[in-house]
């Protein structure tokens, strides 16, 4: 499955800009993280991008370089301006809602619209050129309005971000039928509720035994406030599933008898 991603806009061409950001960049930020999460979390998907960079790229190079590829899908990333706020999507004017690219826009607006967070304007049509030159299926999402107060301070989050990279890949799952890899899933292990000098102490031995862990605050703190050592506290540790399986075991067995492991996915 070849997958073509177009983040809008680039280089000298900013796209609209407003609460000081630009939309090259989000679109790119957002396109960079939809390709990570297919590449490393799917089967037999290659991914290709109009631009990795903030380079110039007029809208024949990109439905050209998709064309040529051969891909089997174009996703056009942008974020919208003029005075509207939240989410929509397009495809090519005067498809038939019972058309193939109509169900796959369905997908990702349902990934979409639940992650973003995102006011819903709906899915819609047009005759963009990227729409109409592209041979392939194509859907251009609008994530949100950059003159917007509260759209653009969700767009400088970087859990935002990923919220809505996480939205289009699981759309573009969906309406494709992926299959998620299982050898390379990342899981966690968690023990859910413990105090924060356990959790600390755990985080030093398993950082010590080489794993990614850490301890997450179960209540709040002020800028200056610390937590006391019988505060709550979760202990979250990286692994991959055998290690995952191996420790809840090991952990249980320590008496941390709540301790679970989940794989990390959307
Ligand atoms: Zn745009």
């Amino acid at each position: 499955m070849k997958i073509f991603i177009d983040p809008g806009h680039g280089g000298t061409d900013s796209g609209a800009v407003g609460n000081g950001i630009q939309e090259k960049n989000i679109t790119l930020q957002i396109a960079q993280k939809v390709r990570e999460i297919l590449e490393r979390e799917y089967n037999n998907v290659s991914v290709r991008m109009s631009r990795t960079g903030d380079q110039t790229v007029s809208l024949n190079q990109r439905t050209n370089t998709a064309n040529q590829w051969g891909a089997d899908f174009f996703l056009s990333i942008h974020i919208n301006s003029g005075g509207g706020r939240g989410y929509e999507d397009f495809i090519l004017s005067n498809l038939s809602s019972a058309s193939r690219t109509a169900q796959i826009q369905r997908a990702i607006h349902l990934e979409i619209i639940t992650k973003n967070n995102l006011f819903d304007r709906g899915s819609k049509q047009a005759d963009f050129h990227v729409l109409r030159e592209s041979n392939m299926d194509a859907v251009l999402t609008e994530n949100g309005f950059i003159d917007n107060a509260e759209d653009a301070a969700k767009m400088k989050d970087p859990s935002w971000i990923e919220n809505v990279a996480r939205g289009h890949a699981q759309g573009i799952a969906n309406a494709f039928g992926l299959q998620r890899t299982t050898e390379n899933d990342e899981y966690k292990v968690i023990i859910p509720n413990t105090a924060f000098w356990q959790a600390r102490y755990l985080v030093r031995e398993f950082q010590g035994r080489g794993y990614r862990a850490q301890g997450v605050a179960l209540k709040t703190y002020g800028p200056n406030e610390q937590p006391a050592e019988n505060d709550p506290y979760s202990f979250v540790l990286f692994t991959d599933y055998e290690n995952a399986r191996n420790l809840v075991i090991e952990l249980k067995n320590r008496g941390y008898d709540r301790t679970y492991g989940t794989r990390i996915t959307s």
